[in-house]
């Protein structure tokens, strides 16, 4: 049993909170606070039962975020706030004595660069001060990473090629909009693609190197290899990777209108004097973007998320492919929300539950791979995100 402090009350927030409510046997008191306590009010009323509490916080305050914590005394804090705040909320869980937990590496605001370099130098910190912190526990970062360490720990003596596939085979009925905060989505999708060969990383244009890839009960769907944060902690931890590669499908129409807010400069973040006040394009975007909490209503379809693997097991040559398939309606009767932000949130209340149960709980700074996948993954078939194998397949990579 114990306390938890979600922060953020986005899509990601809100499945937090419908799942977390849940689960009276573990979380014990919730208190959900964001930079809008009305958005908190919203959810813990959809969720209902007075299960929740609310709170408004300015989480790049580092002082606010420790009164917050001080009041409510929180075990465990769920950081589904934005990747800007990460390093402030590690430093109030420090200062407090609290675990910690968040879905996406700390980002600068002024610069679209994903390392983990930032958050992996608390690892002495916290683990001198007895506290853990486990980072990237969404579903990529976080599902993908577990399903790589369940399959090297139980199908494989070495792995050697990794592909992590993302299939979004949903449609919402909007021209353009992204499935989650339409900011950091854009950062993502637009830098130049990275992916490791042979010990090195080896860059590519954004969007350059792309193939149709076959997703289980979807079919054939254009894949395009971009970079993604897991990359670089799976690359440390499973130091027999010849190739880790990321691919993820984008429809035609979407990356049309990407190219158009690129070179209109609409996804530019540094600041720009407009009317005399300064605002960053792609901040000013988000404001006129559909809300991403709010496309599930109309969301049709599924997520298809997985690994593929390739490697050794007893001196042969072995392939191996985990996924998930996620409906998007069925996400929305259970939470409201699309299934991009349920499958981001299920995992992150999974985690805080291996934490408060004690199972994932080390002191310092940890990538969820470098925890004991099996309960996690026993407990993705229990809480909604059922997964499957398949075995000795052509990888199609
Ligand atoms: P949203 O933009 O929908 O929600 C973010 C929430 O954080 C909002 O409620 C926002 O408040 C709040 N917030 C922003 N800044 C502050 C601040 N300074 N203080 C307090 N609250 C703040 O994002 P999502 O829910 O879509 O995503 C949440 C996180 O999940 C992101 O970090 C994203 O990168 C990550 N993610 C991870 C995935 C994975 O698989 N690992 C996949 C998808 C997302 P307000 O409402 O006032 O703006």
């Amino acid at each position: 049993m114990g306390k938890v402090l979600i922060i953020g009350a986005g899509g990601v927030g809100t499945v937090v909170a419908h799942k977390v409510a849940k689960e009276n046997e573990v979380f014990s008191d919730i208190l959900l606070a964001s930079r809008t306590k009305e958005k908190c009010d919203a959810i813990a009323k959809a969720v209902g039962g007075d299960r929740i509490k609310t709170a408004r916080v300015d989480a790049d305050n580092v002082n606010e975020l420790v009164q917050l914590m001080n009041d409510f005394k929180p075990d465990i804090v769920i950081n589904v706030a934005l990747p800007y705040q990460d390093l402030t909320i590690m430093e109030a869980c420090l200062k407090t004595g609290t675990a910690y937990l968040d879905t996406a590496n700390y980002e600068p605001r002024d610069e679209a660069k994903f390392e983990y370099k930032w958050q992996w130098a608390y690892h002495d910190r916290f683990k001198e001060a007895n506290l853990t912190a486990i980072l990237g526990c969404g579903f990529d970062p976080g599902v993908t990473s577990v399903f790589t360490a369940y399959a090297a720990k139980h199908y494989f003596d070495e792995i050697h090629y990794l592909d992590i596939v993302d299939c979004n085979a949903g449609d919402h009925g909007r021209p353009f909009a992204t499935n989650f905060n339409p900011e950091i989505n854009i950062r993502e999708v637009t830098q130049k693609g990275k992916y490791w060969e042979n010990g090195q990383w080896i860059e590519t244009e954004p969007h350059e190197i792309h193939k149709p890839l076959n997703y289980p009960g979807i079919g054939p769907k254009e894949s395009y290899l971009i970079y993604h944060e897991e990359l670089e902690s799976l690359v440390k931890n499973f130091p027999t990777l010849k190739r880790a590669r990321f691919w993820m499908t984008f429809s035609q129409e979407y990356l049309t209108h990407l190219r158009v807010i690129q070179n209109i400069g609409m996804a530019r973040i540094d600041p720009v004097i407009y009317k005399g006040v300064e605002i960053i394009p792609i901040e000013f975007l988000k404001a006129v973007l559909p809300n991403p909490g709010e496309l599930g209503a109309n969301y049709k379809g599924w997520t298809s998320i997985g690994c593929r693997i390739r490697g050794i097991k007893d001196g042969k040559e072995k392939t191996y492919y985990v996924y998930n398939n996620c409906s998007h309606e069925e996400a929305y009767r259970e939470t409201g929300t699309q299934a991009v932000s349920y499958t981001t949130g299920v995992p992150a209340m999974i985690g805080a539950m291996m934490y408060l149960k004690g199972i994932w709980k080390k002191p310092g700074v940890y990538n969820v791979e470098q925890f004991d996948p099996d309960p996690f993954m026993e407990a993705l078939n229990r809480y909604g995100l059922p997964w499957h194998e398949l075995h000795d397949i052509d990888l199609e990579l």
